[in-house]
Formats: C-alpha cells, sequence, structure tokens
C-alpha cells in the first residue's frame, strides 16, 4: 500500500526550464500529481515529455526551477526518489538471459512489500511464458513485462512512457485495468501516450506540451469542450423551418446540402430529445442523425496546429 504525504502532491514541478546549448527543451512547466491521480503528457515528437520525465527521475537537472517527488529534489536526492517510483521506459532492455518469473522474483527481492510475482504475472497474460527468457518473449510480452517491473515493488509514483504502444486489444485493456487498479491503490501516475483513447480513458488531467510549453491543462472532458466542431448532422424528408428552429432550440442550423443541415450543438442527450421535439413541430421527419463529438485528438490539433504524430 502506498504511504500517504500529508496531502502534499506526490510530484510538483514549478516553472522547469531544461536548455540543451541554444535548444529550450522544457520551457517553464508547473503541474502537481497526486496521490491516485493520472496526469498523462501529450505531445508531438521533440515536445519536450521524455526530458521532463528523465528530470524527475533525477536522471537530468533541469536549468532552472523546481522538482520535487515526495519532499525530495530529484537531482540531489535520486537514491530515495528512485526507491519510491517506478518507471517503465519503452524498449526498456532487460537481462536477455534471465527467465520471466525471475527476473519479478529478483526485482521483488529488492522492496520490503513488494506485490506477488505470479499475481502480476496472472493478471498481465504472462503466465504461458513465465518460464521463457527475456530474449523469447514477443515485443508485446516485453513491454508487459516492463509494466510489471516497474511497479513490483509498490511505488508511490510511476512514469509510464507509451505503455500499451503496439499492444493487442486483449492486453492494452489487461493494461488499462492494472493502471487503474494502481490508481485505486492510491499511487500517481505520469503516462505518456500517442493513444488520445487511452488519454480519455484513464487521465484525470491532461497536459498538452508543444515545444517544451504548456499549450493546455484539463480533464479531458474540460479540454474537449472548449473546441468547437462538435454538432448533430441530419438529413430530412422537406425543408426545415431555419428560424422557427433557430428561435425554439437556441442554436443555428445551417444546410449543407438539400435536405443535409448541420446543428452547432454539443450531442448530449438533452440536445437530441429538444432537435426531436422542434422538428416534430415541423412536421419533419429525421430520416438520418449522425453527432460528432470531439476528442482530445481535434483538441490538440485545433491548439497545436499538427497531429501528434506529425
Ligand atoms: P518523443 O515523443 O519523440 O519521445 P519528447 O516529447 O519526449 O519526444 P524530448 O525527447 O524531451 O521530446 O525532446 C525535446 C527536445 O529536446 C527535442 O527537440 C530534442 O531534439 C531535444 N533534446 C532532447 N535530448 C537532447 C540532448 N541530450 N541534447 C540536445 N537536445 C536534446
Amino acid at each position: 500500500m502506498s504511504t500517504t504525504f500529508d496531502g502534499q502532491p506526490v510530484l510538483r514541478l514549478e516553472n522547469v526550464i531544461k536548455d540543451y546549448g541554444d535548444k529550450r527543451a522544457v520551457n517553464g512547466l508547473s503541474f502537481s500529481v497526486h496521490r491516485g491521480e493520472l496526469l498523462c503528457l501529450l505531445g508531438a515528437n521533440g515536445a519536450g515529455k521524455t526530458t521532463t520525465i528523465e528530470m524527475c527521475e533525477g536522471f537530468i537537472a533541469p536549468t532552472s526551477g523546481e522538482i520535487s517527488v515526495l519532499g525530495f529534489n530529484p537531482a540531489t536526492h535520486p537514491n530515495a526518489v528512485r526507491e519510491r517510483v517506478g518507471i517503465m521506459l519503452q524498449g526498456g532492455g532487460g537481462y536477455t538471459g534471465i527467465k520471466v518469473r525471475e527476473m519479478l522474483q529478483v526485482a521483488a527481492r529488492y522492496s520490503a512489500n513488494p506485490h506477488d510475482p505470479d499475481w502480476l504475472i496472472d493478471i498481465l497474460g504472462l503466465s504461458g511464458v513465465a518460464k521463457n527468457t527475456y530474449r523469447r518473449l514477443s515485443g508485446g510480452q516485453q513491454q508487459r513485462l516492463a509494466l510489471a517491473l516497474a511497479i513490483i515493488g509498490r511505488p508511490d509514483l510511476v512514469f509510464l512512457d507509451e505503455p500499451t504502444a503496439g499492444l493487442d486489444t486483449q492486453s492494452r485493456i489487461a493494461v488499462w485495468e492494472l493502471i487503474r487498479a494502481l490508481k485505486r491503490d492510491g499511487v500517481a501516475v505520469v503516462l505518456t501516450t500517442h493513444l488520445m483513447d487511452e488519454a480519455e480513458a484513464l487521465a484525470d488531467n491532461v497536459l498538452i506540451i508543444d515545444h517544451g510549453h504548456e499549450v493546455a491543462m484539463g480533464a479531458p472532458d474540460e479540454l474537449t469542450q472548449i473546441a468547437h466542431s462538435a454538432g448533430v448532422f441530419i438529413t430530412s424528408n422537406k425543408d426545415v423551418d431555419e428560424q422557427a428552429f433557430e428561435n425554439s432550440v437556441g442554436s443555428t442550423i445551417a444546410a449543407i446540402r438539400p435536405l443535409h443541415y448541420r446543428i452547432n450543438l454539443e450531442p448530449t442527450p438533452e440536445a437530441i430529445a429538444k432537435i426531436a421535439s422542434e422538428l416534430e413541430r415541423q412536421e419533419v421527419l429525421i430520416t438520418q442523425l449522425e453527432t460528432s463529438h470531439r476528442n482530445l485528438e481535434d483538441v490538440f490539433l485545433d491548439i497545436t496546429g499538427r497531429h501528434l504524430r506529425s
């Protein structure tokens, strides 16, 4: 069980800057993560995510600003930090000749109160390969093992770098379930991902970074609300009286082409009911209805002007 940390954030960054020569990789980031919270870092390649995580782990020191991990400065107390922090890196490597169960058993011995290696093997779907050596695992199995190694010591804070990249659907669901269980256990999680549905499904807060800057921060549904082009699209059996519709529903309706309309409303159950009721009054039959919901990908594109994988 994670130790409580007096209501203080487990991880806190204050105006952190990292320069590599002339290049400012991280430019004034501030955020905090509390127990049981998951913060998702979203940014295109080169945005500064890895640099940020490496500073939190004490692998590199910030040029200026303050970082606190469980009250410690990771640059000056890296060992105190790493004892209580789990790290899952992409392509995290391993001792290629050692078997899966042995690797987890060895890792468990370094911790005062580890998880049961067999429990992790089971829930991460590694039972069939527990006696295999690392080098005989598939990429997805190596990734799940890396996750097991990151959390076996019951860390207070875990960094997960694209934990489900390349996993099949079943393994992805198992990893999501495990991450949710960690949160319930009070673990603070920092996750980087290029998968928007992963961010929407798991994150309490999302920090969008571009060129080392924070460009947006908030809960996934707060961020998706700042986007504009959500809407409801209908086709009808006859023309809609647009002015009467606007007067009654309170939002605009515009014909895209004959008998095809776009309504500028966030598609909620109430909005759909209002639309249907006004069109019933106009004796218009809706022959088709589609909604477009804004997701984090749209928000990311709006704010940064590019795709995550650009
Ligand atoms: P990715 O999604 O590709 O992993 P990222 O968001 O993790 O990207 P970083 O690896 O933190 O981005 O890199 C941020 C910027 O700092 C990039 O422009 C990168 O080229 C630069 N950078 C990173 N490490 C160094 C280094 N050791 N020396 C010089 N520049 C570096």
